[in-house]
């Protein structure tokens, strides 16, 4: 459909987002404020304290996530872009996400060739790919592998990301992207929204495709830069 009207439904989304942003951030910053007050409380002992520190700064990184999103969203376009090496930048990635891997029991495995370039901001690209392996950890069950690879095709560079998590069933594969469409008791239903609008803004593609139970893969298309032989 025309591209006036896709724009429209952003502004439409953007606005809606806007104003339920404020009120998706007090939730996790009245939490955090609950856990302050008790730790104030004399007699509680060491364990508890770690326990509601640890709450508090899961609830503060809550709402910051949400306000990242959010920024993303109304602003995804390429601001301080170059050329990437993708592998290079999948490194920085995987550096951030093998900790939060590790303490769900998955194991990932990242295998990029050093020789695929895309344009874009750094930062951006990176979250987008922050997001969907964030989801490939969160669907592993006690568990699991998670496999990224890529390869040039055709003046594009193509990027998997396969999980043997628990998978979706069709009507949750056809919702996923929508602003607040979220499975998880905790989510914020903003991830793939945002990662969609960054692949979008890079000039890219993705698609999923998942079976419940079995597992999903995301596949990611970017247009792929040629690189001067002499360096950059
Ligand atoms: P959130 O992670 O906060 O729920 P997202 O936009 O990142 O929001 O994801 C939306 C939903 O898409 C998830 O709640 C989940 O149901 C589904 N989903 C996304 N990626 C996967 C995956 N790799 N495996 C299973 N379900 C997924
Ligand atoms: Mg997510």
């Amino acid at each position: 459909y025309n591209q006036e009207l896709q724009l429209s439904e952003k502004r439409e989304i953007i606005s809606q987002l806007a104003a339920s942003v404020a009120h998706e951030v007090r939730n996790p910053l009245q939490v955090t404020r609950g856990f302050l007050q008790l730790l104030e409380e004399k007699n509680t002992d060491d364990l508890k304290r770690a326990n509601y520190l640890d709450m508090a700064i899961k609830e503060l990184d809550r709402a910051s996530t949400i306000i990242t999103n959010f920024l993303t969203y109304a602003k995804p376009q390429l601001e301080d872009t170059k050329v990437l090496n993708l592998s290079e930048e999948l490194k920085h990635v995987e550096n951030v996400i093998v900790p939060l891997a590790n303490l769900h029991g998955g194991v990932i495995n990242i295998d990029i060739p050093d020789h695929l370039h895309v344009y874009g901001n750094s930062s951006k690209l990176k979250q987008a790919f922050i997001n969907l392996i964030k989801n490939s950890i969160e669907a592993l069950m006690r568990g699991g592998n998670i496999r990224l690879w890529a390869y040039g095709h055709k003046g594009d560079v193509i990027i998997h990301i396969a999980d043997d998590g628990e998978g979706m069933e069709a009507d949750v594969l056809a919702r996923i992207g929508q602003p607040y469409f979220t499975s998880k008791p905790k989510g914020t239903g903003l991830g793939l929204m945002v990662t969609y609008r960054i692949i979008e803004a890079l000039q890219g593609s993705i698609v999923f495709k998942s079976e419940k139970g079995i597992g999903t893969e995301a596949i990611i298309r970017l247009p792929a830069t040629a690189i001067e032989e002499n360096g950059e």
